[in-house]
């Protein structure tokens, strides 16, 4: 078992905690279809960006299309 070399004190330890906390995340409202998206990333429920498609989701792709 590693031992340590010397008692690490309640400040010390809080001091070096004080850089741990998480920022919380910062959702914007698409313009699109309403749902919170990150900023600058593509709409994860309409795959929309700057009013544009730009990715289509999969429940919207025929599959049966090319088997046809
Ligand atoms: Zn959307």
């Amino acid at each position: 078992m590693a031992v340590q070399k010397n008692k690490v004190s309640k400040s010390r330890r809080n001091k070096r905690r004080a850089h741990d906390s998480l920022t919380p995340a910062n959702p914007n409202e698409c313009p699109d279809c309403g749902e919170l998206k990150r900023p600058h990333h593509v709409c994860a429920s309409c795959g929309h960006y700057n009013d544009m498609e730009v990715v289509a989701l999969a429940d919207e792709i025929d599959l049966d299309e090319d088997a046809a």
